[in-house]
């Protein structure tokens, strides 16, 4: 019996507890809120992040760690490498921290990027705007997420309240591209460096954080340089474990967002729309165990619960929904819970989708998936 354990005690902690129980596996939760929602589920160790005590109680009740979230200090990370196996390795944690850091590492590897400049001071602020030009987005180097951290800026009357807002941090100025489409790539490496990929995943956010998800989204010959552009990147981080390209597809190429150092929301689908999920493979990977399939059963669209959960029972009555409640109390912009709607055809998708958004009263959050569905007939 291994024993996990998981830095960060959230929503994805508690799925990857609970898709390693099966295997076997069992966890511990290190989080620095009491009420993590992964304790539901798994012993949690309620402690700051940076409490060496704590960390060393924790690294002697865990075999093997891995993170739920990207935000935990490297120093942490690196503290608990010294102790036992720690999968992704700090040092790409360490990457995928600085979105100016990551960025460069795309560039390395050849893979587009919005353009992208370092800011560190108002005047190269307005170096950055110059070579860049509008609009674009300020954000900040460290610690941004789900949109948080960054400003969109149009003209350059904005400049002075988006620096005044943001400017005590490291910063980066990115272009605002006008994506066709946002899409994901979830791949997998294990220890002995086997890689596998699930089918594209196409994504609709709202206010910055993720609204719906579809999948497979096939993109053509875009599927190919996604599955070389993950690949490459997880080879140079030598990568353990399951993370996400968040790319836009812009003028018929394929630009890099940011990279997430673990399992990420735009996967939820796989728990019931793959052979192994996400959650699964993560878990194999960290243990070092042979990898599962990442293909399809069929077609799947995510619908993320942000702020309020609708009602589960009149949910359930709509055809093949899968329901997760992560139980976290409800908040504005929080993360609560998501259902999954598996379909075999992208017709039966678009009709079980339609029907729970009509039950639900989510005809809004619906409607892009379902005009992408309509165009895209042949899956
Ligand atoms: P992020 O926190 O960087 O993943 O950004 C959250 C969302 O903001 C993305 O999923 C996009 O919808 C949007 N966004 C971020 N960066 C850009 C960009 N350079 N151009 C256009 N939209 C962006």
């Amino acid at each position: 019996m291994s024993v996990i354990g998981i830095l960060g005690g959230g929503q994805l902690a508690r799925m990857l507890a609970l898709a390693g129980a099966p295997l076997g596996a069992r966890f511990r939760v290190l989080d620095s809120a009491a009420d993590a929602c992964a304790g539901d589920v798994a012993p949690l160790l309620h402690a700051d992040f940076t409490d060496t005590e704590a960390l060393e109680r924790f690294a002697a009740q865990v075999d093997v760690a891995t993170f739920d979230f990207e935000n935990v200090p490297a120093t942490s990370a690196e503290w608990l490498a010294t102790r036992l196996p720690v999968f992704p390795a700090p040092a790409a944690l360490a990457v995928t921290q600085d979105r100016l850091a990551e960025k460069q590492v795309f560039a390395k590897l050849g893979i587009g990027t919005p353009a992208f400049a370092p800011v560190g001071s108002r005047d190269e602020l307005d170096a950055a705007v110059a070579a860049i030009g509008l609009p674009a987005i300020l954000k900040t180097r460290r610690l941004g997420y789900d949109g948080k951290g960054q400003i969109r800026l149009r003209t350059r009357d904005d400049l002075d309240a988006a620096w005044e807002q943001l400017g005590r941090a490291a910063l980066i100025l990115e272009a605002f591209v006008p994506f066709e489409s946002e899409i994901s790539v979830i791949a997998v490496r294990a220890r002995d460096g086997e890689f596998r990929i699930w089918p594209l995943t196409r994504n609709w956010h709202s206010d910055g954080i993720l609204s719906a998800s579809l999948a497979p989204w096939p993109s053509g010959s875009l599927d190919e340089q996604a599955r070389a552009h993950a690949r490459a990147v997880a080879e140079h981080l030598d990568y353990v474990g399951v993370f996400a390209l968040e790319l836009f597809v812009c003028n018929g190429t394929l630009l890099a967002n940011e990279m997430a150092p673990r399992v990420h929301n735009s996967g939820h689908w796989t728990i019931e729309g793959a052979a192994c999920s996400q959650f699964e493979n993560h878990v194999r990977a960290v243990l070092g165990l042979p990898l599962g399939s990442t293909a399809a059963r069929g077609v799947a669209a995510m619908l993320n619960w942000v702020g309020t959960m609708p009602d589960r029972a009149t949910a359930l009555l709509a055809e093949d929904v899968h329901w997760h409640d992560y139980g976290k109390s409800p908040r504005v912009g929080r993360k609560l819970g998501h259902a999954t709607i598996c379909a075999s055809s992208t017709a039966q998708l678009a009709g079980r989708v339609g029907d729970l958004a009509q039950r639900l009263g989510r005809e809004a959050q619906c409607a892009p998936l379902l005009t992408a569905l309509r165009e895209q007939p042949h899956l």
